[in-house]
Order: C-alpha cells, then structure tokens, then sequence
C-alpha cells in the first residue's frame, strides 16, 4: 500500500491509500478540484477510487464530499451518525451511493477491508480506520481527544499509522485562543490529540510500526518541529524501526509504503 496525505490540518483533510489495484481516501476535506489536482501531482489515478471514507461531518472533513461523489460515482463510507452529519451538505442525496458502517465490522472495498472504531470529539459519531489489504493495515486516528485502550487495540493490528499531533499544550495555555476554545481543544472527550497524547500513543505501538505520520497539526498552537521532537522522545530507545514523519496542510507530505 502506498500512502499520501493529501492535505492535513483544520482546513482541510484528505488521506490517499493506493493498494494492489484499487485506491481509497480517507476524508474529503477540500475542494474536489483540490482532491484531483493533488491526485494527479502525486501520480494517483482518481478514476481508480473505489471508496471515500469519513471520520466525521466536521466541514475541514466532508468539504469536498457532494462534488467529488457526484463527479465521481464513488460511494461513501461511514458511521451513521457522520453519513447523518453529511446529508444536509449535499445537494442531490439520491446521487451519492451511502453506506453506513457499524464499528467494529470490517466492509469491504474492492481489494480493501476497512474497519471503524468510535474516538472521541465533538462530532455526530466521530470514528478513525483500519485499513487492510492482503496482511498489512494502516490506521487513521485524528480529531480525538484521547486514545483509549479500546482505540488501541484496534491500532495495534497496523503497520503504519497516520494519527493527530494537534496542539502543543503550553502553546495553547499561552496562545491568543479565547478560554473556551482552549478548553475545548483540549477536552480530552471531545478536542484533539495534544503532542504528548500521540507521543505515548506511538510508544504503546512503536514496537509493531513501520510509519507513522503525525496529522491534523494546529498552525496556531503547533509546529511540525515540536510535534516530531515530542514523538521522537516518546519514542525514544523502543523505536525500532519506526520512521516519524509530520502532514502539512498546505502542501502534499511524502508518499510512503508499507
Ligand atoms: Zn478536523
Ligand atoms: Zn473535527
């Protein structure tokens, strides 16, 4: 499998799996025309997309959603309560193919099979991805508040992971964010992932990884340098062969394969 992040962060996400044969994403979050041209900047057939999955309804995530699977015909993917989220956004809801996944249970996707499971964020029924294809799996876990021991064990079956490294807590304590905002980024039920979140997360799994690209970065209460020193020392001596790269939003990170 060869994986792009096409766009990360709260502008826009979009995360491109290539298997044997066929191509999935993971969000749409930007414009389709975006979707397309970044397709096509990083060789990525867009006519090969068998599946768009949602992690959740938040706009930075389903914005280019109606466009893209009225262009395209590719169905949509994801719990009940984001496909629930996604209706309203769309403009002829009879003209994209649905498909409500219950957590836990693998679909299958053309050569692919995707597993959900709930995280935690101030969404309708928020969830990340196991995404299989013969024995490797992937995971994506962003806008969570928290990884939980059940989140965990479904991160332990992959090879790779794409997984949020939202904020820095000091420089959101000491950013120019209002109280409330602060505080709900960093709600541990319902916010995002700090650095140190996602340091210990990695280092519960670091053992079994190949990759892992740390995603969904604030450009307000992050930066990329933080994030992957922050990992890097989670990780620290148990990082085998672990390599830690970090999503940008406005430019395609590099494609890596597992
Ligand atoms: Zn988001
Ligand atoms: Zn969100």
């Amino acid at each position: 499998m060869k994986i792009t992040v096409l766009a990360s962060g709260s502008k826009g996400n979009c995360i491109c799996v290539e298997g044997g044969s066929g191509t999935i994403l993971v969000d749409a979050g930007i414009s389709n025309r975006e979707i397309l041209r970044r397709m096509a900047e990083v060789g990525a057939d867009a006519g090969n997309v068998e599946g768009l999955f949602l992690t959740h309804e938040h706009s930075d995530h389903i914005r280019g959603v109606d466009v893209f699977s009225r262009g395209s015909g590719v169905p949509v993917y994801g719990t009940e309560g984001t496909l629930g989220g996604l209706m309203p956004t769309l403009k002829k809801p009879g003209a994209t193919g649905l498909h409500a996944m219950i957590p836990g249970e693998a679909v299958e996707c053309g050569d692919f099979m995707v597993t959900t499971f709930h995280t935690s964020h101030d969404a309708a029924e928020p969830s990340g991805f196991c995404i299989s294809e013969d024995d490797v799996t992937v995971g994506v876990c962003t806008d969570t508040g928290m990884v939980t021991s059940g989140m965990l064990t479904f991160l332990r079956r992959c090879d790779a992971v794409i997984l949020e490294s939202n904020h820095c807590p000091v420089m959101l304590a000491e950013g120019r964010y209002p109280a409330f905002l602060k505080r709900r980024i960093a709600d541990t039920k319902r916010g995002h992932l700090s650095n140190p979140a996602a340091a210990a997360v990695l280092r519960e799994l670091c053992a079994d990884l190949s990759h892992a690209v740390l995603a969904h970065l604030s450009e307000e209460n992050n930066t990329p340098e933080k994030a992957l020193a922050t990992a890097h020392e989670g990780v620290g001596l148990y990082a085998g062969n672990l390599e830690v790269g970090v999503a940008r939003q406005h430019t395609i990170s590099d494609p890596f394969e597992v």
